[in-house]
């Protein structure tokens, strides 16, 4: 059993973190399901268990320090290291709108879940991570966190003008970018992957199940060349 890889997926009690924590149990990883209410992490693991799909759950709120410390000493002791973290954990507010407009406490709590939080939990994991024979860190990022996608009028995301969202997603791309050059050396390796349009709670719109949004974050986690890439299902996305 040691030689299992371990998965950390924060924000894995329903939508795409459920599906790839799912998918990862499938493949034979030893999954731990990060919730911020460890209510609804143990349901998430009684989901999956009844499929005959092996899983704990650990209390993760990305936003509290605390909550992150005690997660890492948890998974220090019960495994004494992390093969995989796919940081998942997100929020979508529909008070986020354009710049002129959008809610400043709502950028506020965006930013802070989806790049602040991303960072510090990656910032408790990386001893574990290292520890792994070949680590893997895998951020959940979307297409509206492009620079690229944002000023080009032919973008069919070009109008998605989220102020607080798509700078979330930027930003945790520079993540990406700036983790991938400083583990350089070591083995390591970080991408961006953009699931798709998935249809979940975040904002009740999309086109893909959280299934098949699952699909490409649970390959970058197991496997693949690429390394401080920004991967989506249609291929690369310019940063
Ligand atoms: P979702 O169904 O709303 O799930 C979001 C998950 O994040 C939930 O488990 C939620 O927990 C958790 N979460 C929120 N704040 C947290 C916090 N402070 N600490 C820990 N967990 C927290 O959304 P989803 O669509 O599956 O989104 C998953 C990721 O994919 C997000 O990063 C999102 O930005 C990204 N993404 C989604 C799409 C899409 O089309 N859906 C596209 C591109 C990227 P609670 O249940 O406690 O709220």
């Amino acid at each position: 059993m040691e030689n299992m890889r371990i998965a950390l997926v924060t924000g894995a009690n329903k939508g795409i973190g459920l599906e790839i924590a799912r998918q990862l149990a499938e493949a034979g990883v030893t999954v731990i399901i990060g919730s911020r209410d460890a209510g609804r992490g143990e349901a998430a693991v009684a989901d999956l268990a009844e499929q005959g799909l092996a899983a704990t759950a650990v209390q993760l709120d990305v936003t509290d320090g605390a909550s992150i410390a005690a997660a890492a000493a948890a998974i220090e002791a019960s495994h004494g290291r992390l093969d995989i973290l796919l940081n998942n954990a997100g929020i979508f507010d529909f008070t986020d709108a354009a710049p002129s407009s959008a809610s400043i406490s709502a950028v506020r709590k965006v930013l802070e879940t989806n790049f602040i939080g991303a960072l510090a939990v990656t910032q408790a994991m990386l001893p574990l991570l290292r520890k792994s024979p070949a680590g893997r860190i895998v951020n959940l990022s979307s297409s509206l966190g492009s620079l690229s996608v944002n000023s080009d009028p032919t973008s069919p995301y070009f109008a998605q003008r989220y102020i607080g969202y798509n700078t979330s997603k930027a930003a945790l791309n520079m993540l990406t970018i700036q983790l991938t050059e400083e583990l350089r050396d070591t083995s390591i390796v970080v991408n961006s992957v953009s699931p798709g349009f998935v249809k979940t709670d975040l904002t009740g719109y999309g086109v893909m199940t959280p299934a098949q949004g699952a699909r490409l974050p649970v390959q970058h986690a197991l496997g693949g060349a690429d390394n401080g890439r920004f991967v989506e299902p249609d291929g690369y996305t310019p940063w």
